[in-house]
This record gives C-alpha cells, structure tokens and sequence, in this order.
C-alpha cells in the first residue's frame, strides 16, 4: 500500500494491536529476567483497550486515531511503559493535522516526531538498554528508505528493520534506567523488553498495511 486513509490506519492499528497481545508470554520472559516482571501483561493491557476502543468508535482523520489510541496507552497501562508508548502515538501528531490520507514521509514525520518525544520524556540516551534503542535505529532507517520510496508499507518495513537491529544490540547492554538496572549482569544476552514492542508494534503495522 502506498499511502493509508483512516480506515486503512485503523485496520492496521488493529493487527498491530493483535500482534503486541500475542508476544505477551515472551515479552513477560523477557522482563522477568531484566526487568520486574510486568511489561508483557502492561503491553496486553494498553492494546486491548486500543481494541476495545477502535471497534466501537470510528475516527475521521489518522490524527483522530493514533491521538485516542495513545490515550488508551496512558490511560490503561500506568508505569513507565504506558506514559511512554502513548508519547510514541501523540508526540508527532502536528506532522499528520488535517491530514486524511498518510503517505511513507508523514509516517516518518510523524512516528519520528513521536521518537524524539519519547528520548526528551525518559531521558534515556542511547546504549541505556531502553525501547530508545529500537527507536533511533527505526527512525534511522525510515529517514534512509525515504530517498527511495514514499510507500507507507515500505517506511514502516524499513522502521520495523531498524527496530530489529536495534533489539540485536540491546542483547549486549547493561541497563542503566529504570527497574531493570538492579539486574545488571544478568540481563546481558536478553534484549530489552520495551525495544521488543517497539519491533513488534511497527512490524504489527506492516503487515496491516500489506494485507
Ligand atoms: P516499568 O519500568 O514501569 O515496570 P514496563 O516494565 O512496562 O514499565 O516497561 C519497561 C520498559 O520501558 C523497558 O524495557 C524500557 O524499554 C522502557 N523504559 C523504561 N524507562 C524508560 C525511560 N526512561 N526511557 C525509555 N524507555 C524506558
Ligand atoms: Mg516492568
């Protein structure tokens, strides 16, 4: 798909949802050993209230959309997770006002707008072992394929791409934010469990636009 109006963002906010729900038992291992324990069943929480809210309420503008569905974020999850994914959806939002159809480069403007919101809200550098460490990586490569391509499929390819990596190279940080920092050692050879949603979310709105 090249460019996505709202109903097409929803349907894909919809498998990107579908996909955060079906990771929880892995991002819940995951967080036991570095972190407390709680990200999967926080991730499951925040994305089964985006289901609960996009299947009974239809949005008029992609801005509409991702503006309730981080909300959703904020409000059901709490911890640091929820805050910070619901910055990811709303902190780019004035790249996409009074838009109604998104093309590869508003979806880069607007999730790298929603990137740079998340590092100034946690103030976590990159190398922290964080979910910053799968988002710089993605909006690198969606900044890249842009030369190439102005598909929204093929941004968020790249982004999920980016992400990937990014999770690679968490395996080898000690944390340094966070709960997950009172487990240092340990945590090395585990990818940080919020960089793992962030690969999944992006990869989850990949394949909503290519279906
Ligand atoms: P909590 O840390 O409140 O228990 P979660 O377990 O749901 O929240 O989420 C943990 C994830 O949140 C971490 O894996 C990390 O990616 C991300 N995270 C936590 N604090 C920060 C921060 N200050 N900046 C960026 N990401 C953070
Ligand atoms: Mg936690």
């Amino acid at each position: 798909m090249k460019r996505a109006d709202t109903a097409a963002l929803k349907a894909a906010m919809l498998v990107a949802a579908d996909a955060i729900i079906a990771a929880e038992p892995e991002l819940t291992r995951i967080d036991k050993v570095i972190g407390d324990g709680d990200h999967g069943i926080g991730m499951k929480t925040g994305f089964t209230a985006i289901r609960r809210q996009l299947e009974k309420t239809d949005y008029s503008t992609p801005y509409d959309l991702f503006h309730a569905c981080g909300l959703c974020l904020v409000k059901s999850m709490g911890g640091s997770s929820g805050v910070l994914f619901g910055t990811l959806l709303i902190g780019g939002l004035e790249a996409i006002r009074n838009k109604e159809i998104l093309d590869g480069g508003d979806m880069c403007s607007f999730l790298s707008g929603g990137i740079d919101a998340v590092v100034r809200r946690g103030k976590a550098k990159a190398g922290y072992k964080t979910m910053v460490d799968a988002l710089l990586p993605a909006k690198e490569d969606m900044q890249k394929a842009l030369k190439e391509t102005n598909d929204i499929d093929r941004i968020l390819s790249a982004g999920e791409a980016g992400a990937l990596r990014g999770v690679e190279e968490t395996k080898a940080m000690l944390p340094r934010l966070g709960r997950s920092k009172g487990f240092r050692e340990s945590a090395l050879g585990w990818p940080d469990p919020g960089a793992v949603s962030v690969s999944v979310l992006l990869g989850g709105l990949k394949k909503g636009l290519s279906e």
